[in-house]
């Protein structure tokens, strides 16, 4: 996380390449924002023009298409990792600091984003529900409540899967995973506070902060030793953006992280086996921004019955689905579009199975399948894994 005032010597870097608009290995579109609108300002090298603009005084947020061109991005960060300056690994900071400033300026976010935010405010989650809802999935699974019992690990569900009952499968495969595997681990139910990824990709620092400082008080309070998420977001926002407000004590890890980690301490037996050609996708903020790719491919591959094909972009190359950053809420038609680029991509490797992790490409994902019509079956990665633990 970076501040507007900071990010004047890495911007003034760019010098308009276009290197970033496509990936190094294959040539193939880096960038969804420039996919969709093929003019400069919507790729990162008009992005940092606008900061600079801004920076400089020669542009203001109130110009006409200034504030759509900086929210028209998923914050996918691919573009960093296609940049070859030395700058390249701020570009993501870059778009939101600038979303930072133009909050604080009164020009920011979009309309459509702030009802997610007014959500965060009432009910500590952006989908508008009462906190009593994050415990519903769980009613009757015997699952611990760490914040009246001891655990070992916490597992932090995330938002999206607790509350949009068509991801319910996510948190009840993830449950029952940890139960078979003899883990002792708890939820915290009601009491779970978003981890405020959403405000600080749309640019709300303020409230960011406020729910990231209750986060970090209420988990280094627990006494657990491990924190685990469905979610990239909540990953990538736990481990990579709370440092800048505060430290958090327990490990954090994406459940395929731990998962894998079972599966190699032979703690997972296998009841049967799916005999389907599957692919991956690397969610942006757990893979190129989180650093997590390997894990999730590994249990892939140890599947029984399962081929894993890889896709043309992957890992850091990986073509983002188009619904973080706030593209989704603000932009529905255009993360629709985009994720049906992704599933040709995945449709081309003769896969029936299209996985991933992450509640919220998962939306992303069966939208896109549906209006296709693809043939496809979008699978969360611990619901298939789950799946084969049973007989
Ligand atoms: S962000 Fe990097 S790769 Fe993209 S145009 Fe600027 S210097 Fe070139
Ligand atoms: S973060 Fe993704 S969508 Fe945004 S400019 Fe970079 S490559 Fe394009």
């Amino acid at each position: 996380m970076m501040e507007f005032d900071d990010i004047r010597s890495w911007v003034v870097r760019c010098v308009r390449c276009g290197t970033c608009k496509f990936t190094n290995e294959t040539y193939l579109p880096s960038c969804p924002a420039g996919e969709r609108f093929r003019f400069e300002p919507f790729y990162a090298s008009g992005k940092n023009f606008i900061a600079r603009g801004i920076i400089e005084g020669a542009l203001k947020f109130s110009d006409p298409g200034v504030v759509d061109a900086i929210y028209s991005c998923p914050t996918c960060g691919n573009c960093q990792t296609q940049c070859p300056l030395p700058h390249h690994e701020h570009l993501v900071d870059i778009y939101e600091a600038l979303r930072a400033r133009a909050v604080e300026e009164g020009a920011g976010p979009l309309p459509s984003h702030k009802p997610l935010l007014a959500s965060l405010r009432q009910y500590e989650n952006p989908w508008m529900q009462p906190r009593a809802s994050k415990a519903r999935w769980a009613k009757e699974l015997g699952i611990k409540d760490v914040s009246r019992e001891k655990a070992r690990v916490l597992y932090f569900v995330g938002c999206t899967a607790a509350l949009d009952p068509t991801l319910r499968n996510i948190p009840t495969a993830t449950a029952s995973l940890l139960q078979s595997a003899g883990v002792d681990f708890g939820i915290l139910g009601e009491a779970e506070i978003c981890c405020a990824s959403t405000a600080l990709r749309v640019g709300d620092r303020i409230l960011f902060r406020s729910l990231a400082e209750r986060n970090i008080e209420l988990l280094n309070r627990l006494k657990i030793e491990t924190i685990i998420t469905s979610c990239a977001g909540c990953y990538k926002t736990l481990k990579h953006d709370y440092p800048a407000v505060g430290k958090i004590r327990p490990q954090i890890l994406h459940s395929s992280e731990f998962i894998y980690r079972l599966l190699l301490g032979g703690k997972l037996k296998f009841k049967k086996e799916a005999t389907r050609v599957a692919t991956y996708h690397d969610p942006c903020h757990l893979g190129r921004l989180g650093g997590v790719f390997d894990p999730p491919r590994r249990i892939l591959r140890a599947l029984p019955g399962i081929t894993f094909r890889e896709m043309d972009r992957i890992r850091e190359n990986a073509y983002c689905c188009g619904a973080g950053g706030g593209v989704r809420t603000a932009f529905p038609d255009w993360a629709t579009d985009n994720v049906g680029l992704r599933i040709e991509e995945a449709e081309k490797t003769g896969a029936n199975l299209l996985v991933s992790t992450c509640p919220f490409c998962a939306q992303n994902f069966m939208t896109g399948i549906e209006k296709k019509g693809s043939s496809l079956e979008y699978i969360d990665l611990v619901d298939l894994l789950s799946s084969l633990l049973r007989e």
